[in-house]
C-alpha cells in the first residue's frame, strides 16, 4: 500500500498555463491513486509562509518559475543534484521537514538521449540562457564523459556566474553565433519561442551536423525546432523533458514508475 501525501501541488507564479497537472493527473488516474495534483499560485513574498503550510499538510509536489532557487532555501534537506544546481523542482515532506530534489537534470539527460542522442566524448554543447534550466542542463553535461559546454546569455554576468559554478566543464561566450559554432548539441534554455515566432539563435548559424534541443514546448512544436528540422538537423522540443522530469518526480513521491506513455499522450 503506497503512502499518499496530504496534498500534491505545483507551486509557481504564474502556474495556470502549466501542462504538469494534465500529465500528473493522467498518471495518477492510470495508477489508481486517490489524490489529485493541483496548482498553487504563490507570490514570491508568500513562499516561506506557504512552505510551512505544506509541511503541516504533509505535502509533496513540484516547483516551477520563479521559485526553484528560493524554495531550495525552504528545504531542510537537499539531494546532491539539488545542491549542485542550487534549485529544487520536486519536494516531499519527511519527519516534519521539506526534502528538495531536482529532476530537471535527469529529465533533460533522459530526454536528450531518447530524442537526438547524447553528445560523444570530446564534443561541445552550446547552452543558450543562464537561468535555472540552464543550470540543470550543465549538471547533466557534467555527467557526460569528456563533454564540455559554452554558455551564452544576453546578460553576460549571468553566463559568467554559471560558468564559474560549472568551471570544470564550461565557459561563457560573448556571442551566440560563436557559442553554437561546431557544437554537437545546441540547447535553448531561454523562454524565446514560447509566445511568438522568435528564435534563440539563427538556425543557419548551427553546424549541419549539430543536434538541437529546445526546452520550450508549445502546441505544434516551437519555431526554432521546426526551422532546425527544415535545415535537416535532428531537433526536439521540451515536451519529452517535461514528461521525463514529471515521471522521475512521480517515482520520488510514490516509489513506483508511472506510465510515461499516458503522461505523454495527456500533453500532445
Ligand atoms: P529563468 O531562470 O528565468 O532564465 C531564463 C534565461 O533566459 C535567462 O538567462 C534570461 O536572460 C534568458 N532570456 C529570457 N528572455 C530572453 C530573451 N527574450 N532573449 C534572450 N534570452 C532571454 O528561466 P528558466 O527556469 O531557466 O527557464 C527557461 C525556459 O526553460 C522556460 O521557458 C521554461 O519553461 C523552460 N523549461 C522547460 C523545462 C521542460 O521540462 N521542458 C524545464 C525547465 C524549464 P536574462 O538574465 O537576461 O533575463
Amino acid at each position: 500500500m503506497i503512502d499518499l501525501p496530504g496534498r500534491l501541488v505545483l507551486i509557481g507564479h504564474p502556474v495556470a498555463h502549466s501542462l504538469s497537472p494534465r500529465l500528473q493527473n493522467a498518471a495518477l488516474r492510470a495508477a489508481g491513486m486517490g489524490i489529485v495534483y493541483q496548482t498553487l499560485d504563490v507570490m514570491p513574498g508568500d513562499l516561506a509562509k506557504i512552505a510551512h503550510e505544506l509541511i503541516d499538510a504533509n505535502a509533496a509536489g513540484n516547483v516551477t518559475v520563479p521559485h526553484k532557487e528560493a524554495f531550495a532555501a525552504c528545504c531542510s534537506q537537499l539531494s546532491p543534484v539539488a545542491q549542485r544546481t542550487g534549485a529544487v523542482n520536486t519536494f516531499w515532506t519527511e519527519d516534519g521537514a521539506l526534502v528538495g530534489d531536482n529532476t530537471d537534470v535527469g529529465g533533460f539527460d533522459a530526454a536528450v538521449r531518447s530524442t537526438v542522442g547524447a553528445p560523444a566524448p570530446g564534443s561541445v554543447v552550446a547552452v543558450l540562457g543562464a537561468g535555472g534550466a540552464a543550470s540543470a542542463v550543465l549538471a547533466a553535461v557534467e555527467r557526460w564523459e569528456g563533454v564540455t559546454a559554452r554558455i551564452w546569455s544576453r546578460t553576460m554576468g549571468r553566463a559568467e556566474r554559471l560558468a564559474e559554478r560549472y568551471a570544470r566543464v564550461s565557459r561563457a561566450e560573448w556571442n551566440a553565433d560563436t557559442a553554437v559554432r561546431g557544437a554537437a548539441l545546441v540547447v535553448n534554455a531561454t523562454p524565446v519561442g514560447l509566445h511568438d515566432d522568435a528564435v534563440p539563435v539563427d538556425p543557419s548559424s548551427l553546424d549541419p551536423a549539430s543536434n538541437a534541443f529546445d526546452l520550450v514546448y508549445r502546441r505544434g512544436e516551437t519555431p526554432w525546432v521546426l526551422a532546425c528540422r527544415g535545415r535537416g538537423l535532428r531537433a526536439s522540443d521540451g515536451l519529452p523533458m517535461l514528461v521525463e522530469q514529471g515521471a522521475l518526480a512521480f517515482e520520488r513521491w510514490f516509489g513506483v514508475a508511472p506510465d510515461r506513455s499516458v503522461m505523454h499522450d495527456a500533453c500532445r
